[in-house]
């Protein structure tokens, strides 16, 4: 028995969206899902009992960071993530490989693996298949991902030919680098750019390595929302049924739904956690930020459609006012309303599958966020 398998209950009838079941060690969520980012072993400002309390059953922590602080000899020293941070409910770490391209400006690809320097000390460092593998195993997430190289976008489509074929080869490395199969489920890496023929190339090389699920790389790098989901009509096609499908690094409302609606059952991005930060909320009618002079006077919540602990206590006022004087009560605040908004929009997505009408509820939803608006925001 594999240590991560999907079960699909139902596809909307108008949308062909996803409802499905994802088994783990530390217990079953449904799908499509939010996973919310806990890059140090920690969501910022958010307890774990906070975090189950908003309905969160997995996070996602990064192995780069881990890696580097507090290192995994100490976490696995410590029994493993989950009771590292007091967490039971299931884990996904990344690679590393995204920090190692996104952070470091002085790396160095080989068919090894990649040389870089440390973000913080300027150490060398070397990150491969292998070492991302070992690293992962000691972290002990529920899921750990293949390590592949992440190409900027735009790429050239030979640059990005080399680089889905050296992906494909490090895939099968980290295949036979991982020593808890039983206890961890390995995903691989779709990657392509936005070309069809190489997402097909790589979809055929990692699924004939039988993973127990893919994620789809190289997307939310910069590219237009057009051709993020253009993209994803090609390629989740290219996926085993069976098998769940991570989108990565992909968090606003809209591309929530919009992938969703393409085949995708699970989602993470750092953008509810990192924009509640700066006083940037979630709300039912779109982007509010609470920080604007507006708000000095408005004794109202967040979002008044919100049934989270800060909207049902808390006004847009006084977390304006903990925001400006840089109270960290007021990132709690934020934090927490965002994660409890996406969590939620996503069982409100999986309601709407269950009853075939994802189409029409996508369409109410965009209308009152404001995405159908000409000049809207995109998240
Ligand atoms: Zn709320």
């Amino acid at each position: 028995m594999a240590s991560v398998t999907y079960e699909l209950i139902k596809t909307c009838k108008q949308t062909g969206a996803r409802l499905g079941r994802v088994h783990t060690p530390h217990g079953s969520f449904e799908t499509p899902v939010f996973m919310p980012v806990g890059t140090l072993a920690t969501v910022k400002t958010m307890s774990p009992e906070e975090l189950k309390e908003i309905g969160a059953d997995i996070i996602l922590s990064n192995t780069y960071h881990l890696w580097l602080r507090p290192g995994e000899d100490i976490v696995k020293e410590a029994g493993g993530l989950h009771k590292f941070m007091n967490w039971d409910g299931s884990i996904l770490t990344d690679s590393g490989g995204f920090q190692v391209f996104s952070l470091s400006d002085l790396r160095d690809i080989e068919e090894e693996g990649v040389h870089f320097r440390n973000h913080i000390s300027g150490e060398k460092l070397f990150l491969s298949p292998e070492k991302a593998m070992q690293i992962q195993n000691d972290l002990g997430p529920d899921i750990m991902m293949a390590f592949d190289e992440c190409p900027p976008y735009p790429a050239e489509h030979k640059y990005m030919k080399d680089s889905v074929e050296r992906t494909s080869r490090w895939a099968e490395r980290c295949l036979n680098g991982h020593k808890r199969p039983n206890d961890q489920g390995l995903f691989g890496i779709v990657q392509g750019g936005e070309y069809e023929d190489l997402r097909k190339q790589s979809a055929k090389d990692l699924t004939s390595l039988d993973f127990p699920g893919y994620a789809i790389g190289g997307l939310s790098v910069g590219e237009p929302k057009d051709v993020m989901n253009r993209v994803l009509e090609f390629t989740t096609p290219l996926l085993p049924t069976q098998k769940p499908r991570y989108l990565m690094g992909v968090g606003s409302p809209d591309s929530l739904i919009d992938g969703a609606i393409r085949g995708v059952d699970m989602f993470d991005c750092v953008l509810p956690t990192r924009i509640a930060r700066n006083g940037t909320c979630m709300t039912s009618q779109g982007r509010l930020v609470v920080r604007n002079a507006k708000f000095a006077r408005d004794f109202s919540p967040l979002d008044p459609n919100c049934e989270c602990h800060t909207c049902r206590n808390y006004s847009r006022a006084y977390i304006r006012h903990l925001i400006k004087t840089d109270e960290t009560f007021g990132l709690r605040l934020t934090t927490y309303h965002n994660l409890y908004f996406l969590v939620n929009l996503m069982k409100q997505v999986r309601e709407a599958i269950k009853a075939d009408r994802l189409g029409d509820f996508r369409e109410a939803f965009f209308e009152q966020y404001g995405f159908n608006k000409p000049n809207a925001k995109n998240f």
